[in-house]
């Protein structure tokens, strides 16, 4: 139980009163950024840890608001802190936590997960306070964006994968649809590559599907275009708002380069020449009722370039 406050000559509680009382002993002791506001959201008490969080000093009277640190464009962790705040006091509050970015006294931003509930009535005075826990969400974020890189990659060409691929395919097929653009695909297909890994190794076969990944990378016309390894020694291009025309022109440059790489740089012994087969096909004027078709039709024209000899493209 708190005793009662000292009030200033208006009548109110002398402000910062709370961070010597027994409630701000014991919140120095958990283990999470904790903070008491009362119903304005003017920060009563901070504990240790919600100190260094915000970038603050524990001992220094704190003058702000929580607003003051809330980093909201769209004004939702505001309104959330509003509604919050806006209760009834006679109604226990507990709100489910709420992602958002808070900016540090020192002009960082840092992403948290923010929730706030009642204190309850005895451990309070005349005014309703509130209970509101910080999760710093730095290193899961951290993680969380590393495991998604590593999710969408291929390992050894770093390239999309085939699952990055399906996911943006059905995405650009999407917007291209809504908007009525066109959209390609290309598919590329390395010839002979078992012939190459047999002559020439495994070790260096892995190099030339590297080196391939990288001129595949190179070629490629704007950020839109998504370039994946779509299975062993075949790779796949998205290519949203690109007509048949473009597509093919591309995939031509593709060729070329590929064309151009010495299987001595993969460190096989003596230089052959490598080549390559791919299918370009685009959606456009409604041709194709979803993605899958688009795919398909790009590897039907791929197997086509493969029966008709190799080393060549085929569109539709
Ligand atoms: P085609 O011209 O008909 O495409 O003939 P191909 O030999 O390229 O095709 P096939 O499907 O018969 O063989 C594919 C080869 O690709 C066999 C496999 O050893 C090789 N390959 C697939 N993935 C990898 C990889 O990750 N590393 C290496 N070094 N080789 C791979
Ligand atoms: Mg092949
Ligand atoms: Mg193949």
């Amino acid at each position: 139980m708190i005793n009662k406050a000292p009030i200033s000559p208006d009548g109110q509680p002398l402000f910062n009163y709370y961070q010597d009382c027994s409630l701000a002993r014991m919140i120095n002791f958990l283990n999470e950024a904790v903070l008491v506001i009362n119903k304005e959201g003017r920060i009563e008490i901070v504990n240790s840890l919600a100190a260094t969080l915000l970038g603050v000093d524990r001992e220094f009277p704190i003058t702000q608001n929580l607003s003051a640190f809330v980093n909201d464009a769209s004004g939702s962790a505001s309104a959330f802190i509003k509604t919050c705040l806006s209760g009834d006091k006679h109604e226990p509050l507990s709100s489910p936590p709420v992602e958002m970015s808070l900016r540090r006294d020192d002009g960082s931003l840092v992403s948290v997960e923010m929730s706030i509930s009642t204190l309850p009535a005895e451990l309070t005075f005349t005014d309703t306070l509130y209970i509101c826990i910080l999760h710093d969400l730095t290193l899961h974020k951290a993680e969380y964006g590393s495991l998604k890189r590593k999710a969408n990659t291929d390992f050894l060409t770093g390239l999309a994968n085939r699952h990055h691929f399906a996911d943006y395919l059905g995405q650009q097929w999407d917007k291209c649809e809504r908007e009525n653009l066109p959209i390609s695909v290309i598919f590329i297909d390395i010839d002979h590559f078992k012939n190459f890994n047999d002559q020439f190794g495994h070790i260096a076969g892995d190099r030339c599907l590297k080196r391939i990944g990288e001129t595949i990378s190179l070629s490629l016309p704007n950020r839109d275009t998504l370039a994946a390894r779509y299975g062993g020694e075949e790779f796949a291009l998205v290519l949203p708002n690109c007509t048949a025309q473009t597509a093919q022109l591309l995939a031509i440059r593709i060729k070329r380069h590929i064309s151009q790489l010495s299987t001595r740089q993969f460190m096989a012994e003596q230089a052959s020449q490598l080549t390559v087969s791919m299918g370009v096909a685009t959606h456009i004027d409604g041709r194709y009722l979803s993605s899958e078709g688009l795919v398909n039709a790009a590897d039907t024209l791929l197997y086509q370039a493969k029966s008709q000899g190799r080393d060549q493209i085929c569109y539709l």
